[in-house]
């Protein structure tokens, strides 16, 4: 719900099996793209997913990569047959690819380092994940990007665009080099390469028609990518990813109709001790501002966070580009915002285990309001944006401790047991289950949750027509 590591991939997976007794058929991944990344650990195996979505797996549950993805075939592929070098079954019924997808070009990929280097000289740096995210959302809204359709039909558009690529940067950075021109040459064949390799291991299907398939066997289960802090539109603009991200993304991500979503059961993810943020941006709540890097002794509470955990169980760093995480207390104005903007109905908090109990009874701060220039403001991106360092955060104090394995809430410690209630009651929401452990399955319920009912949406006349609507694309 903030900036993005909370955990998501294995909450998406808690959900898919089935934690809140409901059924889901399938796991749908509408936004984002190869920038993301989730850790999730299954019987001592470590698997992280970029762009396959999570409830691959999960092995009853179909998955699709909607049109709202940014896909890079080549390293898709890879994640692909490393997943299945694991033992992960992956095939046409197990995974779908809208063809209507925008592809990461090796070019994209080249801009985003050449831009984010120029920006690093000027002290403008953004904080790319530097997979090229940020030249495809341009190529896509300036109407000349290259879809998944147009390199199976192999049309021509991808050379072109390569083509007119090339010139743009010797144009506005530098000259390539032989080398450079190899390698990118080499690169645009082993996409096309990965490109036709696909067709043999997925669906190429639209979203709407994917998704109106699934929803006759039971729930569908949108996975969504970073968090709202980071929403192109919502987010604290210009230090946001490039696509929108919270929930409303998905029906702009899939392309149903608004009213197949079923708005009472949105899901939201916070961390409940703290927060993180990696790259640049306005994070008031930090708890050593400007530190991006390693913490020592002397930062306190980041230090503690940032190296809690026996093994690398929830560390705090990035799962695709591996900077360590900025770290700060959790901000309830911003999380309230959030929520309400997104239209959250029932949040999860998760590493409820992270930091544990530290030297007895160690206390954390909570952020409650912020004033500016002295006067109460309520919170949102933008005043975060124009007035970060004016404003001040006012905090309480709360008793920190770990949340425990194996036991039931009310069998909690009184401080996860307060902090779970403070969150609770200040945003509104219902938290079905708290998250106490890296591994699927570690999760403490919390709010009685009655199970949803067979289908998350009815399935009407239209979706039947578009199921039989057989379509490859
Ligand atoms: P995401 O991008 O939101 O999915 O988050 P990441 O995958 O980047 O970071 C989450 C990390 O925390 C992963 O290593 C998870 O295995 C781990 N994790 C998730 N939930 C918990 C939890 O409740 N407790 C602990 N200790 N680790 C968790």
């Amino acid at each position: 719900m903030s900036f993005g590591d909370e955990g998501k991939g294995k909450v998406v997976i808690d959900l898919l099996r089935s934690v809140l007794n409901t059924l889901y058929s399938a796991c749908v991944r509408y936004n984002g793209g190869p920038n993301a990344g989730h850790t999730i650990f299954i019987d001592d195996e470590k698997y992280v997913l970029h762009q396959v979505p999570s409830g691959i797996l999960v092995p009853h549950i179909s998955n699709l990569i909607g049109h709202g993805v940014w896909v890079n075939p080549t390293p898709l592929l890879r994640e692909m047959n490393g997943l299945m070098d694991m033992g992960i079954v992956i095939n046409k019924t197990r995974l779908s690819v809208d063809p209507a997808a925008h592809v990461v070009l090796p070019t994209h990929v080249m801009m985003d380092i050449l831009s984010e280097s120029a920006h690093a000289k000027l002290g403008t740096e953004i904080g790319s994940t530097k997979q090229g995210m940020m030249p495809v959302a341009v190529s896509k809204y300036g109407r000349e990007s290259v879809r998944i359709q147009d390199i199976r039909d192999g049309n021509g558009k991808l050379e072109e665009l390569i083509s007119r690529h090339i010139e743009f940067i010797q144009r506005n950075y530098r000259s390539l080099t032989h080398e450079e021109f190899d390698k990118l040459h080499e690169d645009v064949t082993e996409l096309k390469a990965s490109v036709h390799a696909l067709e043999s291991l997925v669906t190429f299907e639209q979203s709407i028609v994917f998704i109106a398939r699934m929803l006759q066997k039971g729930n569908v289960l949108g996975e969504g990518a970073q968090g709202y802090g980071l929403d192109v539109d919502h987010g604290t603009y210009p230090f946001v990813t490039s696509s929108n991200s919270g929930a409303d993304a998905f029906i702009a991500g899939t392309s149903v109709p608004l009213q197949w979503l079923d708005g009472e059961h949105i899901f939201g993810v916070a961390k409940l001790w703290y927060q993180t943020r990696v790259g640049r941006g306005p994070f008031p709540t930090a708890i050593a501002p400007g530190v991006q890097g390693r913490y020592t002794k002397e930062h306190g509470m980041a230090f503690i966070i940032q190296n809690a955990g026996e093994h690398e169980e929830g560390r705090e760093e990035g799962s695709t580009t591996r900077r360590p995480r900025e770290i700060g207390y959790v901000d309830l104005p911003f999380l309230e915002h959030a929520v309400e903007r997104s239209g959250v109905t029932h949040l999860i908090l998760t590493k409820a285990d992270r930091p544990g109990k530290v030297n007895g009874w160690e206390k954390i701060k909570v952020c409650i309001r912020y004033s500016l220039d002295g006067r109460p403001v309520n919170i949102d991106s933008n005043l975060m944006l124009l007035f970060g360092p004016r404003l001040e955060p006012e905090y309480t104090e709360m008793a920190l401790d770990g949340a425990l394995r194996g036991v039931s809430f009310s069998e909690q410690p009184g401080p996860v047991r307060r902090q779970v209630d403070l969150i609770k009651r200040r945003l509104g929401v219902e938290v079905p289950f708290i998250s106490v452990g890296p591994v699927p399955g570690q999760v403490v319920l919390v709010d009685h949750h009655p199970p949803m009912a067979g289908v998350l949406l009815g399935v009407g006349e239209d979706q039947r027509r578009l199921m039989n609507d057989e379509h490859d694309g």
